[in-house]
């Protein structure tokens, strides 16, 4: 079966509400009628009520930066599975190396995270990806493996199917320097490897999308590649007219 292609923006800790309307009214109109891809966006908590209702009754997609695994209590500053599914959100990114790096999210709050996502109606968007320092170490397969064993555990067949993987190489997110389309390749292809040595034949449906300075010039060249499925993209997500031509990458 093809997998539908996934181009998601991260908005990371940008947009006031106001600026937020704006972007999504654009992106969602300029989006309209396109049927290669899923166009998902994820604003920050505050523009999630407001994205919301922009994108209801279109095709475009919400999705929450982070989420908890309990359903409610006392963790102060975190947000709930049932508060984003109220409001419409279809999806959560989780374990992006930015939590990672600064807010100690490890391979095992990552897999809370998932398997309470996995009993909600939304889908994870799974971030896993080495350092510059790991990767120069040669030990990039062995992270990616650690990650994916941690970050997977517990799953079922039939639960893999509803998850999206974001291979993002850390020394690629924010620096400019995008991973050739070969280098991609060969990551997403060791992934679906794993993937399925761990699970089996479903792994030829997991969507794995690249992420690490994705641009409206670098992204034909990934989108070639026959694992990678689309892109998590940061900085040029934030300017609707570069989100849309990276949408519009078949154009
Ligand atoms: C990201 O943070 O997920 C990301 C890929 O950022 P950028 O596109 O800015 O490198």
């Amino acid at each position: 079966m093809a997998r539908m292609p996934v181009i998601a923006g991260n908005w990371k800790m940008h947009k006031t509400v106001e600026e937020a309307r704006a972007l999504a009214q654009a992106v969602r109109d300029g989006a309209a009628g396109v049927s290669h891809c899923r166009v998902v966006m994820a604003p920050p908590f505050t523009a999630l009520f407001p994205v919301a209702e922009i994108l209801r009754n279109t095709p475009v997609i919400l999705a929450a930066q982070n989420v908890h695994w309990e359903p409610e209590g006392a963790f102060t500053g975190e947000i709930s599975l049932p508060m984003l599914e109220e409001i419409g959100c279809g999806m959560a990114i989780v374990g992006h190396s930015e939590r990672r790096q600064y807010f100690g999210e490890t391979d095992a709050t990552v897999n809370r995270r998932v398997r309470a996502i996995l009993q909600s109606s939304l889908q994870p968007v799974i971030c896993i990806g080495e350092t510059l320092e790991e990767r120069e170490a040669e030990r990039h397969y062995d992270i990616i493996t650690q990650q994916l064993a941690g970050g997977l555990d517990g799953l079922t067949r039939q639960s893999l199917l509803r998850i999206i993987l974001a291979y993002e190489p850390v020394w690629a997110i924010g620096t400019g320097r995008t991973a050739t389309p070969e280098t991609a390749q060969e990551m997403h292809a060791f992934i679906r490897n794993r993937l399925s040595g761990m699970f089996g034949e479903g792994a030829q449906e997991v969507r794995i999308l690249y992420g690490g300075s994705v641009k409206p010039e670098n992204i034909a060249a990934l989108m070639r590649q026959p694992d990678v499925d689309g892109a998590l993209v940061g900085g040029a997500c934030l300017e609707a007219d570069s989100f849309l031509s990276i949408i519009h990458y078949n154009a």
